[in-house]
């Protein structure tokens, strides 16, 4: 996605070969407008896919998951990182690692928002290694709904997600993905890669 390339050439940091920062338009400061292109060339992008619902993981997924939900016209579910203080039988959990953050969480979903037969597009900012991904898909199933697709606005791709995900069979598409980072420097990979 082009308009998002120029963005994060403009506007992102790479902080050093591993992680870029996008605090000013995506993960912070919100650039709504694009948002709302990225939420339009995500439902583009699986239109044909009978999605039923678009399913996040806070915080930083709101944003584009909302937007692709509304482009869709679906539900948005967001998967919450705490520890439900009110746990319930209805309560889905699977502890997910951040390396970004060097720490566990425990991915929690109310049951009752993923019914038997949703067909579920994961729409998440990054994907690096992809645990949040796994965890995310690994609640979904679950939960009794079906995983019809997984979107990253960016991917870095030099990470192990993308494959690790594309080989458990999952359809993944990024709309940014970054083939290299270095300090101050981010090279995309080919568009219809
Ligand atoms: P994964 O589980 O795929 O390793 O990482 C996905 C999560 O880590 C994303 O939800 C995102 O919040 C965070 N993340 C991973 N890499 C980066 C990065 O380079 N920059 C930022 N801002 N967040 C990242």
């Amino acid at each position: 996605m082009e308009l998002l390339k120029k963005k994060i050439l403009e506007n992102g940091k790479a902080l050093n070969s591993e992680v870029l920062l996008v605090d000013s338009f995506l993960n912070h400061q919100v650039d709504v407008e694009l948002m709302n292109e990225i939420g339009k060339e995500f439902a583009r992008l699986f239109k044909d896919a009978g999605i039923t619902k678009v399913v996040t993981i806070e915080s930083s997924g709101i944003a584009p998951a909302t937007m692709t939900a509304l482009h869709m016209g679906v539900p948005m579910v967001i998967l919450k990182k705490s520890k439900s203080a009110i746990l319930s039988e209805d309560v889905i959990q699977t502890e997910v690692f951040s390396f970004t953050k060097r720490t566990s969480y425990q991915l929690t979903l109310k049951g009752k928002f993923i019914e038997k037969g949703d067909k579920v597009l994961l729409i998440d900012d990054f994907l690096a290694q992809g645990e949040a991904a796994f965890g995310g898909a690994n609640i979904i199933k679950r939960a009794g709904g079906e995983v019809a697709g997984i979107g990253a606005v960016i991917s870095k791709n030099f990470q192990p997600g993308m494959k690790r995900l594309r080989d458990a069979g999952y359809r993944v598409e990024s709309l940014a993905p970054v083939s290299h980072m270095d300090e101050n420097v981010i090279e995309f990979e080919d568009d219809d890669e």
